[in-house]
């Protein structure tokens, strides 16, 4: 297909409770649209780095402008007939894996409207409902969280994900072990801890968890790969798998024993469908992530986690959770309790509200400008 025009909106999506990072409590989280259109038909991509480079070395301002200065001109008027032609044409920019993702989510979604066909069939999905999983931050107390996990449990969600920092980790972990014997539970460290801290994560072991995700460094293999081999509790790697060849080298090194997919961390669905293959053949089981995308993003997810390796709950969450009103349409909503179903609709589905896009807007361009 030949790229005609590709416009790209940054945007701040008010949630209903702030989100808590490194750089304080968010109100809100900036997302970056793009549109792709070819031969009369559009696309659309999104993927949210945050306001602060909290999670990644992206954050939204540089997001736009690397896809404005860097990444349109590469692929403006070019013929991509697959993504990986586009990830071809864009290897001459460094990281900036987010940036690349919102144009590759665009091209899949535009691809699919082109065949006609719903993006999960085109990505050789399996089966339109997915498990998603409920997550839970730092709480005020232990005894709130026992009482919403309750909850989460009865709705029927399968498994549970915690935050776990310190301030807010053994003593909770316990509290909730006790209540909950049979539970699936993960917890998610987001890189707060050191290899120093060994001895904490072996003394976990005796808690049965499904898998510590990210305990160690950002863009850390080595120090995961010595941890894990000290550990019974598998290690799930988020922030550190970046791209198909930091997942193939984590696997070689033994650096975890599950992957959690994020479309905007690894690049788009392209990397997402590439990494998925390579744990697959390696025996690494895989789940889907997300960053509180609205739901033209968080529909990609739905659409990966209809893949065959993606064998755990994914973190995919109804509008209601995060927001007033979604960005995107149709709305996020649950199709049974904690599952969701993937679009028939050709193409990913769901695009944006576009008085919206424009009522969030913070900054946009069209191109070319004279289009
Ligand atoms: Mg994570």
């Amino acid at each position: 297909m030949r790229i005609d025009s590709l416009d790209i909106h940054r945007v701040s999506m008010p949630l209903i409770y702030p989100f808590r990072t490194a750089f304080g409590n968010d109100e809100a989280i900036e997302s970056v649209f793009v549109r792709m259109r070819s031969g009369g038909q559009a696309g659309w991509g999104e993927a949210a780095s945050w306001r602060a480079p909290a999670y990644s070395p992206e954050c939204a301002a540089t997001q736009f402008v690397i896809s404005r200065d860097f990444i349109a001109p590469l692929l403006l008027g070019k013929e991509l007939e697959s993504g990986m032609a586009l990830q071809e044409a864009l290897a001459g920019i460094k990281g900036n894996f987010f940036a690349k993702a919102a144009f590759d989510l665009a091209w899949w979604d535009l691809h699919a409207k082109l065949r006609g066909a719903p993006l999960w069939k085109t990505i050789g999905g399996e089966k339109p409902v997915v498990d998603a999983g409920a997550d839970f931050g730092v709480m005020e107390t232990i005894d709130l969280l026992l009482e919403t996990m309750g909850k989460a449990l009865a709705d029927g969600y399968k498994r549970i994900k915690l935050k776990y920092r310190p301030g807010w980790d053994m003593d909770m972990i316990a509290a909730v072990r006790a209540a909950f014997p049979k539970a699936v539970i993960h917890i998610d460290c987001n890189s707060a801890y050191r290899l120093s801290d060994l001895v904490m994560f072996k003394a976990l072991d005796r808690f049965k968890l499904a898998m510590i995700e990210q305990p160690l460094a950002h863009d850390d293999l080595i120090d995961h790969a010595r941890l894990q081999a000290a550990l019974e509790t598998p290690i799930c790697l988020d922030e550190s798998i970046t791209s198909p060849a930091k997942a193939r080298q984590a696997i070689q090194i033994k650096a975890c024993r599950w992957v959690n997919i994020k479309p905007g961390r690894v690049g788009g669905v392209t990397n997402a469908l590439a990494i998925h293959d390579i744990c697959r053949d390696a025996g690494i089981p895989c789940w889907i992530g997300g960053m509180l995308e609205s739901a033209v993003g968080a529909s990609h997810c739905v659409a990966l986690a209809t893949l065959p390796n993606v064998k755990y709950p994914c973190d995919i969450f109804p509008t209601s959770r995060f927001y007033r009103q979604d960005l995107g349409v149709p709305a996020m909503e649950h199709c049974a309790p904690s599952q969701f179903q993937a679009s028939d609709r050709p193409g990913v589905g769901a695009e944006p509200d576009m008085a919206l896009l424009k009522a969030c807007g913070m900054e946009q361009v069209e191109l070319p400008r004279n289009a």
